[in-house]
């Protein structure tokens, strides 16, 4: 059993719905143990402003995939959702990342955990600290909520919790999606 956080962000279409079928399909593999998602946050985005707003999660997940699968799984599921990728940091219906696995620090071609960013993104800190505050993170040796804490305030008010518990099930209708 492996325990895994990873991170969701939308910003095209039915962003709640895209982050709901990320968690469904996850849920539906047979390799998933168990799914804990946090609350999803409304976030503007970051290097390319001029795109909407994006919708952003963390799920905690126990999973028997080794990291290297569990990274083609996501793609897959983003392909699903039919991401497109326009340019680096543009919008996208679907964006899967590995933040944690274990306490591993893994260095590979196309995989590189901790992700390397997640220190720098109140999107990312501020629901995984819903999820494991106390966490230290391999490399930084800092906990979850330290780093958190280290961000400048303003990129933390940049982060807005716009809906606890459950998104799944969420989806707009039909033609209203991307
Ligand atoms: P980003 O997530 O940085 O906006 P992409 O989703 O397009 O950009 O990812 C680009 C590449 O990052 C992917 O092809 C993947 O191989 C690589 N990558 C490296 N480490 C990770 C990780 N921890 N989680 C997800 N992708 C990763
Ligand atoms: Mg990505």
């Amino acid at each position: 059993m492996n325990r895994a956080y990873v991170a969701l962000g939308s910003n095209i279409g039915d962003k709640a719905g895209h982050l709901a079928a990320a968690i469904d399909a996850l849920r539906h593999l047979p390799t998933t143990r168990a799914i804990r998602p946090s609350s999803v946050y409304e976030t503007a985005p970051v290097g390319y402003t001029d795109q909407d707003l994006f919708y952003n999660m963390v799920i905690e997940l126990e999973t028997d995939l080794p990291a290297e699968q569990l990274l083609d799984v996501l793609q897959q599921i983003e392909q699903q959702e039919g991401r497109k990728r326009l340019f680096k940091n543009g919008p996208r219906t679907l964006d899967l990342d590995i933040l944690l696995y274990n306490s591993e620090m893994i260095h590979m071609d196309g995989l590189t955990v901790p992700h390397p960013r997640m220190q720098d993104r109140a999107f990312v800190l501020a629901p995984l600290d819903e999820l494991v505050s106390s966490y230290i993170v391999p490399g930084l040796n800092r906990t979850v909520a330290e780093l958190y804490q280290d961000l400048p305030e303003t990129e933390r008010t940049d982060v807005r919790r716009i809906e606890s518990g459950s998104i799944e099930g969420r989806r707009e209708k039909k033609n209203d999606r991307i």
